[in-house]
Parts: C-alpha cells; sequence; structure tokens
C-alpha cells in the first residue's frame, strides 16, 4: 500500500453513521457562499509532503473548509491563517489554499487531522475518535521516518499525537506532557530517533480574532520547528 492507495481509502470511509450524515448534508445544504461550487462531503486525507521532517496535526475537517474543498485545512479562516504562517516559514508554494489546483504546495511539512470527516460543533465523539485512530496511525507509519518535528494544534491535536505516537510503538513521558502553546515533548522511537512535539494554539477564529494566538506567535513556532529539525 502507498500513500495514494491510503488516501483512496480513507476518502470512502464511512465507519462514522453521524458523522457520514453531518458530513454528505453540508454538502447538500450547502453554506450559502459556496451554493455554486462542488462539495466534496467525504473524508479528508492528509495534505503535503510525502517525506516530511514537520508534521501538523489538527483536529477535523471543517463543514464548509475542507469538507467543501476536500484538502486539509482548505477554504476556511483556520487555513488563512496556517498555509500564510507556512507561506512565511519557507514551507508553502503560495500564501493561501483556497482550492484543489490553486497551486499550492508543501515542502518539508505534511498536514493530517485526527478526526477525518467533519464533525457537529467541531466536537468529534470518542467512540468516533477512536474509530478514525487507525487511519491517523497508518498515515503516520508512512511518514514517521522523516518526522523530526510535530506541531499539535490545540489539546486535542497535541493528545492525538502523542496517543498515535505511542500506539507506534514511540516512546512517551511519563506522566503525560500537558499541551500549552510553546510546550515541548520529547519522544524517542523504537530506533533511538527524538523526535519533538510542539504545542501550537489552534489557528481557529476562536483564537485568532481574539489575539490568544498572533501571527507572531506562528511564526515563531514554525522558526523554532525549522530550527529543530535541523539540530
Ligand atoms: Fe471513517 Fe474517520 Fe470519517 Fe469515521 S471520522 S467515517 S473513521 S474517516
Amino acid at each position: 500500500v502507498d500513500l495514494d492507495t491510503l488516501d483512496a481509502r480513507i476518502s470512502v470511509c464511512r465507519a462514522c453513521p453521524r458523522l457520514v450524515s453531518w458530513r454528505e448534508e453540508a454538502a447538500v445544504t450547502k453554506r450559502k457562499s459556496f451554493a455554486d461550487q462542488p462539495y466534496w462531503g467525504r473524508p479528508v486525507p492528509g495534505f503535503g509532503d510525502e517525506a516530511p521532517e514537520i508534521l501538523v496535526v489538527g483536529l477535523a475537517p471543517a463543514a464548509n473548509g475542507s469538507n467543501r474543498t476536500s484538502r486539509m485545512f482548505t477554504g476556511d479562516r483556520a487555513g488563512d491563517w496556517l498555509y500564510a504562517a507556512l507561506y512565511r516559514a519557507g514551507f508553502a508554494a503560495i500564501p493561501t489554499s483556497t482550492h484543489v489546483g490553486d497551486g499550492q504546495r508543501l515542502r518539508r511539512v505534511r498536514i493530517m487531522s485526527a478526526v477525518r470527516c467533519a464533525p457537529p460543533g467541531n466536537k468529534p465523539a470518542t467512540a468516533e475518535r477512536d474509530a478514525c485512530a487507525p487511519w491517523m496511525a497508518a498515515e503516520l507509519a508512512f511518514v514517521l521516518p522523516t518526522v523530526r518535528v510535530i506541531v499539535a494544534l490545540g489539546g486535542y491535536g497535541w493528545d492525538a499525537a502523542l496517543r498515535s505516537l505511542r500506539d507506534a510503538g514511540v516512546r512517551i513521558p511519563r506522566p503525560k506532557p500537558r499541551f500549552g502553546h510553546g510546550a515541548r515533548a520529547e519522544v524517542e522511537t523504537s530506533d533511538g530517533r527524538r523526535i519533538i512535539v510542539l504545542g501550537c494554539f489552534h489557528p481557529s477564529q476562536q483564537n485568532t480574532f481574539t489575539g490568544r494566538l498572533t501571527e507572531r506567535m506562528l511564526d515563531e513556532l514554525f522558526a523554532d520547528a525549522k530550527a529543530l529539525c535541523a539540530t
């Protein structure tokens, strides 16, 4: 199995009835401003470099964002912030990510989410999170050999990243490191490689509108991630 095959398998998953209904309903009802656009309405695979040094882990697709466009963090405000920061850090080909075919390409970075279908209220149930964990594990298994830094977005991304790493046989410090913006956890793979997990506030409007997360904070975090890759 290669990454394309994995993506194809993920994109037809129907394991969570509530999320299948939600993602498909959003694709039919559509937000008014996107009424003339086709919606993806399916699980969203990871996007970016196939041998990344930096892995960005988010929560789940937004109903009118990547559930519409089919690309991680593409077509919503959180994505506007994330891709602009990746561009400023030199990881993205262009500063925006609006639709497949827009010319966006990521170098050294891959983005994936813990849950692959848009959940109501951006809150997946625990059973849905667990049902989706094997997809994250499968994708992580592909990219882990090259990953040096994991940027975990929000407490959800942080927990999901540590859980998936642990399940992949990576040694996690105990007690489990706590999430915070700029928090660092050093973990060790079974072959003795060090990976740094960096906590980052999620670039959701809740954080960016309130100033809890600023562009400067994101820039500093990706500068840290880049420096850690070089050590
Ligand atoms: Fe499948 Fe994950 Fe979507 Fe559930 S959330 S239907 S496990 S892809």
